[in-house]
């Protein structure tokens, strides 16, 4: 049967709560929190999990004007929490300013983004979360919170799975616009990419590897340059033992081609490059599961290692690997808390029985590098293995009885992962 809200945007999992409010108002969002015993905030549903679920309301922003507010001299912007990352970006464009990074896809609203550690790639490109600078929201007793990154545990705050209250405005760092080229190379050998990590995830500002772990090379290396003023626009037609590919290539084999940003090196705004995927076309393919994992790059040739002698199981279940950097943080929940990392992402088929008994073999494979799962993605950690992997968690629990005292903003997926009792 459906349920009342419906499903996430992979239709893998049915919302359970019993109502979806759309408030028009800050003012309204609050009434509805003060009023509510389990309530939680809903972005554009694209998370894989219960992550975002309440047994009582949801409510979502993701309708409100984004009403944006540049500030030039502070170089930020603020805005509307539900408004989509496309939004953002085309607006910021249209003014000639620029956010620092992209998810692979514009669709997702910023404070989902930002509440799950969602990042794009680049070893020294941090998440998106690292970009904000100011946020406000609702508290578990209907008053307003604003806080700054001057904060004491402003940290805290934002990767907050919300479970802190419901963001309603956001502040993001912004920087002048600039052009980037996107590149794609085919046929890249694992031996280059295990001995030369650093060097081929550093070759441009956003780097993303794809795979489906067979045989001796990994399908394609994306690289998304940066192009300042007087840098040569010619990339050279093999590198590191991979091929320049001039014709356009989709994520995954067979999708629909017209759905990814311009590539075959053609400069363009970085609203229009750094995501994968284009606002106006449907992202991915919609029919499949995701799951991630975070590890140290300093072990990334041995963690990748192991994943690839899982290849023969993972390949059969898998639509596409997408592996990318993130810089380190000191966002308390994030992925890449003090840790520069490697996200190694699996684009699934949509099989959940089969991909979820192969998950715990992944994640033992994983668990010696301290594997840090995606919140947002399908993975089968509790808090046994989860909360050791996040040092600041007793802090967070913590934080979270201040904004929130009478758990309302608790669900099973915080009790089940974080270990915070409902
Ligand atoms: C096709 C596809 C591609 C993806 N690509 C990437 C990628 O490139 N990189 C990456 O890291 N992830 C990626 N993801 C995962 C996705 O970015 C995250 O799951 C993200 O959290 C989704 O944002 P959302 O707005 O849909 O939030 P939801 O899934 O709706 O919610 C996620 C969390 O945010 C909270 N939240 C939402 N709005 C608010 C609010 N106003 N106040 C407080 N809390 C709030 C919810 O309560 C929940 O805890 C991808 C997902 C899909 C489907």
């Amino acid at each position: 049967m459906a349920s009342a809200v419906g499903a996430n945007w992979a239709g893998n999992y049915e919302f359970g709560a019993a109502r979806l409010h759309t408030p028009s108002s800050v003012e309204e969002v609050q009434a509805i929190v003060a009023g509510s015993p389990h309530v939680r905030a809903l972005g554009t549903r694209h998370s894989f999990n219960d992550l975002a679920d309440a047994s009582g309301d949801l409510i979502s922003l993701v309708d409100l004007p984004p009403e944006l507010v540049i500030d030039a001299d502070a170089r930020t912007v603020t805005l509307a929490a539900g408004t989509r990352y496309g939004t953002v970006a085309a607006a910021l464009q249209s003014e000639g300013w620029a956010l620092h990074n992209m998810g692979s896809l514009p669709h997702i609203s910023v404070a989902g983004a930002i509440s799950t550690g969602t990042h794009g790639s680049g070893n020294r490109n941090g998440s998106l979360a690292t970009a904000v600078s100011g946020l406000e929201f609702v508290t578990g007793r209907g008053e307003l919170a604003q806080v700054t990154r001057q904060a004491p545990s402003f940290a805290g705050m934002v990767v907050s799975l919300g479970a802190l209250g419901v963001v309603t405005r956001v502040t993001l760092d912004i920087q002048p616009t600039f052009d980037v080229r996107q590149d794609v190379y085919v046929e890249l050998p694992w031996d280059a990419l295990l001995e030369s990590f650093e060097e081929i995830t550093g070759a441009a500002y956003s780097v993303s590897l794809f795979t489906n772990w067979r045989g001796d090379s990994l399908e394609q290396l994306w690289l998304k340059t940066r192009l300042e003023a007087g840098e040569p626009r010619v990339l050279p037609g093999t590198v590191f033992g991979a091929t320049s590919s001039l014709s356009k290539i989709a994520t995954l084999a067979g999708a629909e081609l017209d759905n990814t940003t311009m590539q075959g090196g053609v400069p363009g705004p970085w609203s229009e490059r750094l995501p994968h995927f284009r606002f106006d076309a449907t992202p991915s393919n919609g029919d499949e599961l995701q799951s991630e994992f975070f590890v140290d790059r300093a072990h990334a040739a041995a963690a990748l290692s192991v994943v690839r002698s899982l290849g023969e199981r993972i390949a059969p279940l898998l639509l596409v690997t997408e592996l990318r950097t993130v810089a380190a943080d000191e966002l308390w929940l994030s992925m890449a808390y003090e840790r520069e990392s490697l996200a190694i992402h699996f684009t699934w088929k949509n099989e959940p029985a089969a991909v979820f008994a192969l998950l715990p073999d992944l994640e033992a494979a994983l668990a010696p590098f301290g594997a840090r799962p995606h919140w947002g993605k399908v993975f089968t950690g509790d808090a046994r293995s989860v909360v050791p992997l996040y040092e600041r968690m007793p802090e967070f629990a913590a934080l979270a009885g201040v904004y929130d005292p009478d758990r309302q903003f608790r669900n099973d997926y915080l009790e089940r992962v974080l270990g915070l009792p409902q």
